[in-house]
């Protein structure tokens, strides 16, 4: 096992982190630590240059506005685009997902995204609020989805980025499919605690990071939590 830290980093705090995106960190954390593997969480605010030597970079959640703002930024500094390229995990959630795509909208007005997921995301007529679930591409071998989405953009994938989920309840991307996934870059609409919801795509994205398949942990609680979402939103 390598005795180099495991270096997280979280991308804009102070922008992107409207639905508690810290427990997406403090989750992927604990799980590293609790195999044995050394950990260094470091936060980059939006003004403060992106490292490109990290593990796993995590990017959240944020309101139209401060999304605008850190697509504006991030492509200006270059260092989290750097840092994908050279094939660094990448989790990204809700308005970070949408970023990751060529354009997205953003108060009435069409933004050029990060351009490294073959993805884009326009208006959508409503809102899609509400609870999200259903099961994911069995190549990634993780128990189903759940989480909690608010968004008002909808994504479209292109043919190189492949869907996370198929919807059984909640809208994801566009009623069909929820979330994507290509490389080492996973995003998700499911907010702020989707890692504490489902820590298997945590260790998914530590192994990718480490390339050692890790022992399983005692998932018990967010198991029974899981099936406990499933059975109350009626997909069994
Ligand atoms: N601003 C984006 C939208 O509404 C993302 C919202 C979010 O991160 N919840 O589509």
């Amino acid at each position: 096992m390598s005795t180099e830290a495991l270096r997280l980093v979280w991308v804009y705090p102070d922008l992107l982190s409207t639905y508690g995106d810290r427990g997406n960190l403090l989750i992927m954390a604990r799980r590293a630590d609790l195999r044995g593997l050394p950990v260094e969480c470091h936060e980059v605010r939006s003004d403060q240059p992106v490292p490109t030597g990290g593990d796993i970079y995590l990017i959240g959640g944020g309101e139209d506005g401060p999304q605008a703002l850190a697509a504006q930024r991030l492509i200006a500094d270059g260092g989290f685009q750097g840092a994908a390229r050279r094939g660094a995990v990448i989790f990204a959630v809700c308005a970070g997902y949408q970023l990751l795509g060529s354009s997205f909208f953003a108060k009435g007005a069409r933004c050029t995204g990060l351009e490294l997921m073959d993805l884009q995301s326009d208006r959508g007529e409503t809102r899609a609020v509400g609870e999200l679930a259903g099961p994911i591409d069995p190549a990634l071998g993780l128990p189903p989805l759940t989480g909690f989405e608010n968004h008002g953009g909808r994504t479209h994938l292109g043919p190189g980025a492949k869907p996370l989920v198929t919807v059984q309840v909640g809208v994801g991307n566009d009623g069909r499919t929820e979330g994507a996934w290509a490389g080492n870059m996973l995003g998700t609409y499911a907010h702020g605690p989707a890692l504490a919801r489902n820590p298997a795509i945590a260790d998914l994205l530590i192994k990718w990071a480490t390339g050692e398949t890790l022992e399983p942990l005692d998932d018990t609680w967010p198991d029974k939590l899981r099936n406990e979402r499933l059975t109350a939103i009626g997909t069994r």
